[in-house]
């Protein structure tokens, strides 16, 4: 490029350089990760609201230590996809959640969010019956979070997938209902055990009407289906009080905490009574 003086053209953005060097870093980063040393994993409950117990814990990825800081799972989890890393990752951490739900109370699940790659690049059902095996985990006590990318693609491998795993007693949870397409079509042919309302209908429903009426839509939806309803991103007592009263569930937010080391976990169970 010519010496770019001032009101002249650049060849690049500069601004889309930096990005892309980040990219380039932090890729090359995930791809010699050691995961026990650079990854970590925090929990985050989520509560039922009849009960007032912890029935769940939510397992969120953290990567504090890159060349770059603390960078957001929204932005490694895409890059791991994409480079494919997130097929051995995602098998480290289910590995070190069950073993970890091991030493929870036994009427607390654990709760693991699965990528639809790792559906398409390895063999989800083997994985998840070995580290079942290995750890002695009962079935019933893993719920698997998938979103409808993982649906999208008419494949039946996928739904083969989501069938034995349902048939081994594992749970399947829809995650971030209501923000894809058609949400609704995947209903029909699927069958989950528990749906997770948005956090995006949260946000404003003390001031939008619109958003109460889709959340009592879709709770009733899941009445209807015997299905579990979960309310995510609950921050306040209006908003808890209002998924409450429109008969929710289960509720996850930073109203009752937000996701904590494992060790900050098992401290909070250990000085408690849970059962
Ligand atoms: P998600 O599965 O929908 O997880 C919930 C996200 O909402 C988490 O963000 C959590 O920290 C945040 N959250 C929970 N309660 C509240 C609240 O009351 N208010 C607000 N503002 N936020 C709340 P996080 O940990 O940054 O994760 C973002 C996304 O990254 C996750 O969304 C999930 O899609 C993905 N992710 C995280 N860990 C993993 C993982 O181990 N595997 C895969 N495949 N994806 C992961
Ligand atoms: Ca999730
Ligand atoms: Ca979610
Ligand atoms: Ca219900």
């Amino acid at each position: 490029a010519k010496a770019a003086g001032r009101g002249s053209y650049r060849f690049f953005e500069p601004e889309m350089d930096v990005r892309l060097q980040r990219k380039r870093l932090l890729e090359l980063a995930l791809r010699t990760a050691d995961y026990e040393k650079d990854f970590a994993l925090h929990y985050q409950p989520i509560v039922n609201l009849n009960s007032k117990k912890i029935t769940t814990m939510e397992v969120l990825l953290r990567w504090p230590h890159t060349p770059l800081g603390n960078v957001p799972p929204d932005e490694f989890i895409p890059l791991a996809e994409q480079t494919g890393v997130i097929v051995s990752l995602g098998a480290w951490l289910l590995k070190k959640a069950c073993k970890t739900a091991s030493r929870l109370p036994s009427s607390v699940n654990i709760a693991v969010n699965v990528s639809a790659v790792q559906f398409q690049r390895s063999d989800i059902v083997d994985t998840v019956t070995k580290v079942l095996r290995e750890t002695g985990l009962e079935p019933h006590r893993l719920e698997l979070e998938v979103t409808e990318t993982l649906l999208l693609e008419e494949n039946s491998d996928v739904h083969r997938a989501l069938r034995k795993l349902r048939a081994l007693g594992i749970r399947v949870s829809l995650d971030d209902f209501g923000t894809g397409y058609s949400s609704l079509a995947y209903l029909r042919k699927f069958t989950f055990d528990k749906i997770k309302i948005d956090r995006s209908f949260l946000t404003d429903m003390e001031s939008n009407p619109a958003h109460r009426a889709i959340i009592d839509a879709i709770i009733g939806l899941t009445d209807a289906l015997g299905v579990v309803s979960v309310a995510e991103g609950v921050e306040t007592w209006d908003q808890l009080q209002l998924v409450g009263d429109s008969g929710c569930d289960e509720a996850q937010g930073y109203l009752f905490s937000k996701p904590v080391p494992e060790s900050e976990m098992l401290r909070l169970f250990g000085n408690r009574t849970w059962t």
